[in-house]
This record gives structure tokens, C-alpha cells and sequence, in this order.
């Protein structure tokens, strides 16, 4: 798997505390951004977070290249609605010689892992042979596993970056897509150090897990 930054609203941590300044200030939007300082942006954003206000959060988004995830992580990627996504068409691409994902409980385990491989492979054979015959992409592609490959743009705010970590980061969710965004945190803290160090599992901002088993990581909330 790779993720990488490819673009980014420039000084996206200025940016979200100009916009939470000043609607509170009779100055003007751009001396309300010469006037804050780095110490100041980073207490801003503490309070915005603490206390629930996440609108200026929404102006600056980041665009990242996904690349060698499974069909089965891009699917539960696009569930989230506030992100804008453009994925490699199985229709328009042919997907001969495509990578596929293995799980780390198949690699462990010998006595499925060659079958699991040569069920992929005679699955990916026939798509070959269906395509060689004429059958057209879209309808060959009804064959491949969820585990073949895919790659695509992804563009979400610094909002809703937030909210999916807090889904996606939580150790009860899915390995695969724990690690996607995994790397995505990675890629905003290189960028935005405070943001990138927010975006964390729901527990943390809970100070209790709320999932049906904890992780261990934080306990059950007590009823
Ligand atoms: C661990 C885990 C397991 C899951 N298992 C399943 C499963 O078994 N089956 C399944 O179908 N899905 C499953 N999902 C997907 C899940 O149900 C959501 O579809 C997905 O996480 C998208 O999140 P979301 O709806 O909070 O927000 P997003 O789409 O990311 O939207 C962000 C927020 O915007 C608001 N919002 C967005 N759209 C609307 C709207 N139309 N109306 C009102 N408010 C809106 C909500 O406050 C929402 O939380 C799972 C998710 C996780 C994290």
C-alpha cells in the first residue's frame, strides 16, 4: 500500500484559525492573519476541538494518491460521504497482471495461503481468457476476487479527515483500513504536525472505548 500527499491548502493550520478568529474580531480577515502567531494558531485549534466547533476545520482539504489498497478497503473508504473520490475503472483499464492483497492470517497460515494464491490466480486466468475471447472488461471483471488491487485520488477536509480517523484509526475496525489511514495521518503530520497528531481513534476524545469489546487501549465506559 502507498498513500501519498499530492496536494494541500498551503499553511492549513493558519488557515482553519483565521477563519475561527475572525468571526469574533472587528478586524479584517487578512490582519487577523498577520496578527496570530504560531502559539496562538495551536491554542486556537486545542479550543476548537474541546469545544466541539469544527466548521473552520472544513476550509482546508488534502488530496492523497492511494495506491495497492484491496477492493475490499476502497469500498468501505467510499462510505464516507464528505470526500471526493476517483478510482480506477475496471472498465477503461484491464486488470491482467494486477496485484492482489493477502491477509496476514492467510500469509500465516501454509495450509490455506497456496490455495488461497491459486484461487486468485485461476480467477485472474479466466478474466484473461474471457477478455482474449472478446468478453469487454466490465463484464470479465465479474470474476476477480476483492482482493485484487485498485488505486485513487482522494480528497477529504480537514473536518471530516478528523471524523474518519476516528472511525477508521480504532483498533476494532478492519486491519487494512487501519493501516490505510495510518498512512494518511502520517502524511498530514508531515504537513500540519498539531492537526496530524488529532487525528486519532474516538476513544481517545471519549476517555472510554464505546465499541462492544475494548481494544484495551482505553476500558468500557461503566453504565
Ligand atoms: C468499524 C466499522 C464497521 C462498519 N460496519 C459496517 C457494516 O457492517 N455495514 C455497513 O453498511 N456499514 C458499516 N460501516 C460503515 C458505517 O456504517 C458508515 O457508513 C461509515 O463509517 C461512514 O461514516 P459516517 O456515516 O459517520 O460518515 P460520513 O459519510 O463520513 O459523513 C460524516 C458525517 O456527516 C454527517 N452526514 C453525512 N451524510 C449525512 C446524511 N445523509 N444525513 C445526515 N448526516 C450526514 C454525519 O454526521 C456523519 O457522521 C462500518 C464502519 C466502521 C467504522
Amino acid at each position: 500500500m502507498q498513500v501519498s500527499l499530492i496536494n494541500y491548502t498551503p499553511n492549513p493550520e493558519l488557515i482553519i484559525a483565521v477563519a475561527a478568529r475572525s468571526s469574533a474580531s472587528s478586524l479584517s480577515v487578512e490582519e487577523v492573519q498577520h496578527k496570530l502567531a504560531q502559539e496562538q494558531v495551536t491554542n486556537l485549534l486545542k479550543q476548537l476541538l474541546s469545544s466541539g466547533h469544527l466548521s473552520p476545520f472544513e476550509h482546508v482539504s488534502f488530496t492523497f494518491a492511494i495506491e495497492g489498497i484491496s477492493r475490499i478497503t476502497s469500498h468501505q473508504l467510499v462510505r464516507h460521504r464528505l470526500a471526493s473520490y476517483t478510482q480506477q475503472s475496471q472498465r477503461y483499464v484491464s486488470v491482467r497482471e494486477h496485484g492482489y492483497i493477502t491477509p496476514p492470517t492467510i500469509s500465516a497460515r501454509p495450509e490455506f495461503l497456496a490455495k488461497y494464491q491459486q484461487a486468485v490466480r485461476n480467477a485472474q486466468e479466466l478474466y484473461n481468457l474471457m477478455q482474449e475471447a472478446g468478453i469487454p472488461n466490465e463484464d470479465a471483471r465479474f470474476v476477480l476476487p476483492q482482493a485484487i488491487t485498485t488505486q485513487l485520488v482522494m480528497t477529504m477536509n480537514a473536518r471530516e479527515l478528523l471524523h474518519t480517523c476516528s472511525l477508521r484509526l480504532c483498533l476494532r475496525a478492519q486491519w487494512e483500513i487501519v493501516e490505510l489511514f495510518t498512512r494518511i495521518k502520517a502524511e498530514v503530520e508531515k504537513v500540519a504536525p498539531f492537526l496530524g497528531a488529532e487525528l486519532k481513534p474516538k476513544c481517545y476524545r471519549l476517555g472510554y472505548c464505546d465499541e462492544r469489546e475494548s481494544c484495551g487501549l482505553f476500558p468500557k465506559r461503566k453504565s
